[in-house]
């Protein structure tokens, strides 16, 4: 077994969109949608939890602020004194629009890393071979 990788590693992997345990892809079937498990190594991508996507949201969140206030404060610096306000609103408006369908994936893999650092995968984060789809599930007849 390989040992598990370091932090870098964890986020080196999540910022290229891949698994962040094996640095398996794809992990994403669109841009908003995670695939269940890593089809490399079977790592239940969302860990079963209820609303365990809510820290990607927040980072998500976040990052968007925080792009907000650089562009206005670049914007609003950079034209001072004659700042055209409603240009300025229009930039923000399409910043705070565009920013999080942007960042959507980068977010939720960048989550994962900084769970993982904390809470390294365990046994039950492992898909069956049944839900990663390489065995065929047992018949009822
Ligand atoms: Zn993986």
């Amino acid at each position: 077994m390989t040992p598990f990788p370091p932090p870098r590693t964890l986020f080196s992997r999540a910022l290229r969109l891949r698994c962040p345990v094996c640095g398996g892809h794809p992990i994403f079937l669109s841009w908003f949608t995670v695939c269940p498990s890593c089809p490399v190594c079977g790592f239940r991508l969302d860990r079963h939890e209820p609303g365990y996507w809510l820290g990607s949201y927040t980072i998500n969140l976040f990052a968007t602020e925080a792009a907000f206030c650089a562009f206005f404060a670049t914007a609003m610096v950079a034209t001072w004194p004659t700042v055209p306000w409603s240009s300025l609103l229009a930039g923000g408006l399409a910043t705070v629009a565009l920013t999080p369908v942007a960042i959507f994936p980068f977010t939720k893999t960048l989550y994962l890393a900084i769970d993982l650092c904390f809470r390294p995968p365990a046994p039950p984060d492992l898909a069956t071979p049944i839900e990663r789809g390489f065995v065929a599930p047992p018949t009822i007849r």
